[in-house]
């Protein structure tokens, strides 16, 4: 099948029509396959079934002999903050260790800083009269949400295949002191799975900023999440390139274990220089006692090191990387060449993320519904859920079997394809 931009009006019904006939037969089905978000399948969360007994009524003793059960160690058990030091490649006192969420860890981070002034700001950002944030498109529609939520006013970048376009980055964060900071998902970024190059992590670092106090909300969610588990991504230790730059304050990073063991009952960190985390300890403090040690100590048994938590993520890597070989191989056979869409092939992560026509995104995920597929919803990739192209969509392939997957692949391909010949015969 040639380009569908080469075909004629005919040629484009012609194929509308037959394309229309295998829609009403899908639709039929009556299916209902969801692949809204990424969330681990059942089979997943299996993998980590023991931490529901490794811990008995003998061991809830930390290594230095703290009692897990009672109150405090406020910045996390010292061998849950070797284990994800050893993650991010930094040392375990720049390092907290919390609950189980992280975008529990971000928000609170965001709130603080509009409450309380960071050690570089002059004052909190709520007696500014504005802020921006910078946030890379396509991006994660929970952070977009967190700092929308604080009444930010929110600056998009595009991406490229290095990571955000860094020009932009630096032209916007030297001419504008509202700009107090930017998301940044450095490895195999949500939706697209790029992993930032080295370059671009040395410039964030050394960036001159007009506002003092601008912080990157450096979230490594997916920095074990490897789908080639012989030749992974990696990134360097974002905390020393803003210390060797000079700028040792300029970073808050988050991590956890929601995608490594449970997604609802994981450990979470935050990594940031010694005076941001004496800051975070001071509010901190305020607000609670101590995390929950007999998870860390639970993981801390379970996952034991870097080399536990690589072993556990290659059997993950197993049970989801053919479902994003499914992906790429339904779309190659179905779209390849047709020149209606563009899709990302991640090393690693949780989405897939597909470029449509301008102008048919909502569309296809409209069409996909009346079919029983689930997607998240077109624009979802961009702040207030406003695509201006109105062109990308995410896929989680990680919940749904293989066999749904297919199925739901197949659909979508099908109401790709109606959109955009609807689309190319209405500019015919
Ligand atoms: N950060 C990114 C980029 C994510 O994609 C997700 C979940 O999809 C999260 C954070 C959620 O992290 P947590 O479960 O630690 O709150």
């Amino acid at each position: 099948m040639p380009s569908y931009l080469e075909l004629s009006t005919d040629q484009l019904d012609s194929q509308l029509s037959q394309l229309s006939k295998q829609y009403e037969q899908y639709r039929s089905d009556h299916l209902h396959l969801d692949m809204t978000r990424g969330k681990p399948c059942p089979e997943q969360l299996d993998l980590s079934q023991e931490l529901l007994t490794i811990l008995d009524s003998q061991s809830y003793k930390a290594e230095d002999g703290t009692d897990c059960r009672n109150y405090g160690v406020l910045p996390g058990l010292p061998e849950a903050r070797r284990l994800f030091a050893e993650l991010l490649d930094t040392a375990p006192e720049n390092i907290f260790v919390l609950g189980n969420s992280s975008l529990n860890l971000m928000y609170d981070t965001l709130t603080r800083a509009m409450l309380f002034k960071l050690p570089d700001a002059d004052k909190p950002w709520c007696q500014h009269e504005k802020v921006k944030f910078i946030c890379p498109v396509p991006g994660y529609d929970r952070h977009f949400n967190a700092t929308l939520d604080l009444g930010f006013e929110l600056v998009t970048v595009p991406m490229t295949r290095e990571g955000p376009d860094m020009d932009v980055v630096e032209a916007l964060a030297a001419s504008d002191p509202q700009i107090k900071g930017m998301w940044l998902v450095p490895l195999y970024s949500n939706p697209q799975g790029i992993t930032c190059s080295d370059q671009t992590l040395r410039r964030l670092a050394a960036m001159k900023t007009a506002a003092p106090d601008f912080i990157i909300m450096y979230d490594n969610a997916y920095v074990v999440h490897h789908l080639d588990v012989d030749d992974p991504d990696r990134v360097p230790d974002i905390i020393s390139l803003c210390e060797q730059a000079g700028n040792p304050n300029r970073v808050f990073e988050f991590s956890s274990f929601s995608k490594v063991t449970w997604a609802g009952a994981g450990v979470a960190c935050i990594a940031s220089s010694k005076e941001n985390l004496a800051y975070v300890q001071k509010h901190l403090s305020m607000s609670t006692i101590g995390p929950d040690k007999i998870n860390q100590l639970r993981h801390v048994r379970f996952l034991k090191n870097k080399a536990g938590v690589l072993e556990l993520m290659a059997k993950h890597a197993k049970i989801l990387k053919p479902k994003f070989d499914l992906i790429d191989r339904i779309m190659n056979r179905e779209l390849h060449d047709k020149e209606i869409c563009f899709w990302t092939e991640p090393r690693g992560g949780y989405f897939v993320s597909i470029d449509l026509l301008p102008g048919t995104a909502e569309q296809v995920v409209k069409l996909a519904a009346d079919c029983g597929v689930a997607l998240t919803p077109a624009g979802s990739t961009y702040p207030g859920g406003n695509d201006p192209d109105n062109a990308n969509i995410r896929l989680a392939p990680s919940f749904p079997p293989l066999s749904e997957l297919e199925t739901a692949m197949e659909i979508l391909c099908v109401c790709i394809q109606i959109a955009a010949i609807r689309k190319l015969r209405s500019q015919a």
